[in-house]
């Protein structure tokens, strides 16, 4: 490993660094961040926890220039993810004068425009509200150049696309260009062409898509039984967990009673105010909250370093999602567990998924003696059991027994489990990650 020392950064960077208790530069950060220095276009792949954002952030801080006007334009998918990267920016560069705002929706114009009247030099943004900037003038990107597109397959996807388009349009032709994901589909890479100059790709584990250091199991079960298991796994853990929803009315049913069930738990959806996605994030970072049930909104680079569990409540629509969902725990190196409840009409969208997984992959219904009695025309696509030996313990149940959660208000709506699945560039994808989005 590489100190950061010897990576060409200079003191006021190198000491926002050392703040931060950083050492050795992870192989993503040692591989990018000298690339970038030479001012050549870069499209980095690393999995994820695997400090990516520091791998662009680090070379902008390096070359941007305080008092000059915005000059380095981060773009990512959520307003969460917005924040995080800007806090994270801000931590850096705290010696080195360079000041830094955040423009995402749902939050009021007046805020964001006070910011930038204060003079910035980076501008972290969601696309849609950077677009209403530019129409207002409020932000100018003549003078950018440094661009980023974090969560870059999502970014260049359908539902962002033309609006990046229209951005980058307005950029200055001369500027250094990176995409970063831990996962990069080939078309979106052969996408990056066009928007890149001769960029130098750094796939540093593009084919192992398992998710490093995270122990994955799954339960197939009936969907009403699935609060029961909820709690059983949640109770036994000491770290912080993540439990993700198909749709935001489960993400609130979920959320709902866990608190009935006394847990700390708070929601992040779509349509919630941002006020409340706010406070739902910040309780949670702040360990307030030992719980977030979320949509996939919350799926990517959302980095909260206590996370120990992933629960999958429903199979996610999208192969890729189950990687960034998982990727939410074993940050920066460290452990994790990740459990998918599979339910009896989720078979088959699952079975499409664990093809994908290349670790060995915990079956707990022969580890926990769980029987599944699937309806007869189902049958047909049940998972295999190829790893279900290999028992390493560490998924056993609580013991805690829930009750009262046999009438499950849920049954109600089974239907919502199993979400139409969507092709990674589907049409319906649009806007996922925007106000209106499914999540
Ligand atoms: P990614 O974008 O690849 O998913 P992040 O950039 O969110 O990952 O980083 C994951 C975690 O690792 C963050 O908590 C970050 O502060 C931490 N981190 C990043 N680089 C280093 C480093 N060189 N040494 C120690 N921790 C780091
Ligand atoms: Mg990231």
């Amino acid at each position: 490993m590489t100190k950061f020392e010897e990576l060409g950064l200079k003191e006021e960077v190198l000491k926002g660094i050392r703040d931060l208790g950083f050492t050795e530069a992870f192989a993503i950060q040692e591989a990018v961040i000298p690339v970038l220095l030479t001012g050549r276009d870069v499209v980095g792949q690393a999995h994820t926890g695997s400090g990516k954002t520091a791998a662009f952030a680090l070379s902008m801080l390096q070359e941007i220039q305080p008092k000059k006007g915005i000059q380095g334009l981060i773009m990512a998918p959520t307003r969460e993810l917005a924040m995080q990267i800007s806090d994270e920016i801000k931590k850096f560069g705290k010696y080195t004068g360079i000041k830094v705002a955040t423009v995402y929706g749902g939050q009021g114009m007046g805020l964001q425009l006070d910011a930038l009247d204060r003079g910035v030099e980076i501008v972290v943004a969601t696309p849609g509200r950077l677009i209403d900037h530019l129409k207002r003038g409020s932000i100018e990107l003549r003078d950018i150049t440094h661009i980023v597109l974090d969560e870059a397959d999502t970014m260049l996807d359908m539902g962002f696309i033309d609006d990046i388009q229209f951005i980058l349009d307005l950029a200055p032709e001369d500027r250094v260009m990176s995409l970063f994901s831990a996962t990069m589909p080939t078309e979106i890479l052969r996408l990056s062409e066009e928007y890149l100059n001769n960029p130098k790709q750094f796939l540093l584990d593009a084919d192992d898509l398992s998710g490093e250091g995270i122990d994955q199991a799954y339960l197939v079960i009936k969907d009403r039984d699935k609060f029961k298991y909820l709690i059983d796994f949640i109770k036994p853990t000491k770290g912080q967990c993540i439990v993700f929803c198909s749709t935001k009315y489960r993400t609130r049913d979920v959320a709902k009673f866990l608190h009935q069930e006394k847990f700390d738990a708070v929601a992040i959806e779509g349509d919630m105010s941002q006020h409340r996605r706010e406070q739902s994030m910040s309780k949670f970072r702040s360990g307030k909250a030992d719980i977030l049930v979320a949509t996939d909104v919350a799926s990517r680079g959302i980095d909260v370093p206590r996370v120990e569990l992933v629960v999958n409540y429903d199979v996610p629509n999208q192969e890729m999602a189950y990687f960034h969902r998982i990727g939410r725990t074993a940050r920066a190196g460290a452990k994790g567990k990740a459990i998918t409840f599979v339910s009896y009409s989720s078979v088959g969208d699952w079975n499409i998924i664990k093809r994908q997984i290349k670790v060995p992959l915990k079956d707990l219904n022969q580890e926990m003696g769980i029987e599944i009695s699937i309806p007869d025309p189902l049958k047909r696509q049940m998972p295999s059991r190829r790893y279900g030996g290999q028992s390493r313990g560490g998924y056993s149940r609580g013991g805690g027994r829930s009750g009262g959660y046999g009438r499950s208000d849920r049954s109600r709506n089974p239907r919502d489990d199993r979400g139409s699945r969507k092709r990674y560039n589907d049409k319906d994808n649009r806007n996922s990650y925007g106000g209106r989005s499914r999540w």
